[in-house]
């Protein structure tokens, strides 16, 4: 679905990501972990445009994406979180989403200015997603909230499911569950699994070992930004070089 070739970040003398290569496949949760400063961020900012690569190149189906605008990127059916959740807390929780939706689509100064049909048609759209993913988030009855009335578990489904008011065919997520406790962490894992089931293809990054391990269906572990390993949670458990990044510091 997503290839990643030979990808490679500078950032005045630091290599943040160098020549990384690896396949996200259709239906599956990929999980890409390593240590804090490894480039998993970066390599998500590399693939949905935030960041132009130092060289290498970015493919959904073949296509080069590599250079397109986030919205672009967007538009082609990939959709992400972003580490800090970037929600307004003066806004209700539907203006976050929508507000979100209009933001990543790109839906247009001048159609917002003037209500043009495309606007209109699109804004429904947007609407009736939104309140759609409400209900599968478990927040229906949250429309109207707040953003601090919600607890921090419902703040980070939010921040999820204002990303899949998009309808991608590719979740990115970066560390959904910083900050939560393990209670909470499963039941987001469970969330998680419960869109990639709808037929949704998940790459998150994580360092919660343990989470990822009964979630994922494939690994690729980053270090110094260079892939270190890549497999099964299995492969990756007994994996001398994993063992020695996480281990050896
Ligand atoms: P991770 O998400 O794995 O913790 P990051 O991708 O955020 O790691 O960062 C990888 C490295 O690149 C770190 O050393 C970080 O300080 C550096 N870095 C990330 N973004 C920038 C930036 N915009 N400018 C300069 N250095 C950056
Ligand atoms: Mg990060």
């Amino acid at each position: 679905m997503l290839s990643v070739k030979y990808l490679t970040k500078n950032f005045d003398g630091l290599v943040a990501v160098k020549e990384l290569s690896f396949d996200i496949r259709e239906g599956e949760i990929l999980a890409i972990i390593g240590p804090n400063g490894a480039g998993k961020s970066t390599v998500f900012n590399l693939m949905t445009g935030t960041l132009a690569p130092t060289s290498g190149k970015v493919f959904i189906h073949e296509e080069n994406i590599t250079g397109l605008k986030p919205y672009q990127i967007v538009k082609k059916g990939v959709a992400r979180t972003f580490q800090t959740t970037s929600l307004f807390d003066q806004l209700r929780v539907i203006d976050n989403m929508l507000i979100a939706y209009k933001w990543r689509t790109r839906l247009g100064f001048w159609n917002t200015l003037f209500h043009t049909p495309a606007w209109k048609s699109q804004h429904d759209q947007a609407a009736r997603n939104a309140l759609e993913t409400l209900d599968f988030l478990g927040l229906a009855d949250k429309a109207l909230a707040f953003i601090p009335t919600l607890s921090q578990e419902e703040q980070k489904r939010l921040a999820i499911g204002i990303a899949l008011v998009c309808k991608p065919k590719l979740l990115l997520l970066d560390e959904p569950t910083g900050g939560l406790i393990q209670e909470e962490t499963e039941r987001i894992a469970l969330f998680i699994k419960k869109v990639r089931d709808q037929g949704t293809t998940v790459c998150i990054i994580e360092h919660k070992m343990q989470m990822i391990m009964g979630m994922a269906d494939r690994i690729v572990v980053l270090n110094y930004g260079q892939k270190i390993a890549e497999g099964t949670p299995d492969e990756i458990k007994t994996n001398q070089a994993v063992i020695e990044a996480y281990l050896g510091g």
